[in-house]
């Protein structure tokens, strides 16, 4: 039996649901359930009745759902898989800054560690980021960890976003997505639309025509009349965008890859769907504290 008939088999033999984020590789996307941004997959995860979710993704995704779901089981198929830009949010970097700043509100992006959510007063992701801090009472607002979010967000709202850590980033979208890039794709593509995600720099916001999360590219490339885009977030998106629209062509920044993502694989899952290995797991307090802002953030909606 090849590796995909084995995973489809063991689904059922142990009830388990896929849950798999856009930037994962082309084969975990044909195998998942369900495929989507982190927002989106926060939703799914609450809806399933599979008493086990595999997340492939990177691990604060897989704590986000056992957070959402602590009566389930979570397994992610590689525990190494880790976001760095999730690490840069030490709880001892937000508590001084909290310390500093005792009547701002904190907005913590989905991107966050559990300890780092559990102190939030709610979260928000690409998707909702500017709705969610919108939505609260507070002028002033510590918002991390990224930097280039907190910019496009701060265009969206009057309220104070203070950085928090002060220079937090996604090496992808900070580094590896750069103005020359897309101006080179533009000069060949010339027709084409550019579509960039809130993590990048500001240099490329600026020269995109829309700034949206992953499902809003999808959901945008969908809807309009035009049929060539350029897509300034981790390539593998372009692999969904591609499938779900084969009339549209779609090009992505080869180098905008994401190592951490590219750790899941077909083995890997099929392994810790055999051996249930890989249980993501987390202090009983820090499984607590971390609920309500979450929850908050999605009983707040898209916007
Ligand atoms: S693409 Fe960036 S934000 Fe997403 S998991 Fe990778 S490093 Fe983290």
């Amino acid at each position: 039996m090849n590796i995909v008939d084995r995973i489809q088999e063991l689904k059922g033999e142990k009830d388990i649901s896929i849950l798999a984020h856009n930037y994962q590789p082309p084969a975990v996307q044909d195998i998942a359930d369900f495929l989507g941004d982190s927002l989106d997959l926060c939703y799914r995860a609450q809806e399933l009745e599979e008493t086990t979710i595999l997340f492939a993704g990177v691990r604060f995704m897989a704590e986000s759902a056992l957070i959402l779901n602590p009566e389930k089981t979570v397994l992610l198929p590689d525990m190494d898989a880790y976001c760095p830009m999730a690490s840069m949010l030490t709880p001892d970097i937000l508590d001084e800054k909290k310390r500093k700043h005792p009547d701002a509100a904190v907005v913590l992006y989905g991107n966050t560690t559990a300890r780092a959510k559990a102190r939030a007063d709610v979260i928000c992701t690409s998707a909702n980021a500017a709705h969610i801090v919108n939505s609260l009472d507070e002028d002033v607002v510590l918002f991390g960890p990224d930097k280039n979010l907190r910019y496009w967000t701060q265009k969206q709202t009057d309220k104070t976003l203070i950085p928090v850590p002060d220079h937090g980033y996604c090496y992808v979208h900070n580094s590896l997505i750069r103005p020359e890039d897309i101006l080179y794709l533009r000069d060949r593509y010339p027709r084409a639309e550019v579509l960039v995600h809130p993590e990048c720099v500001p240099q490329v916001q600026e020269v995109a025509d829309h700034v949206l999360s992953t499902n809003g590219m999808l959901a945008h490339a969908r809807r309009t009349s035009a049929d060539e885009f350029i897509i300034g977030t981790e390539k593998e998106l372009c692999y969904r965008l591609r499938k779900e629209l084969p009339n549209k062509r779609f090009y992505e920044i080869e180098t905008a890859v994401c190592r951490d993502m590219k750790r899941v694989t077909l083995q890997k899952i099929c392994h810790a769907m055999e051996h249930e290995e890989s249980k993501i797991s987390l202090p009983h307090d820090v499984l607590e504290s971390a609920r309500e802002p979450l929850e908050r953030m999605l009983s707040l909606g898209r916007g």
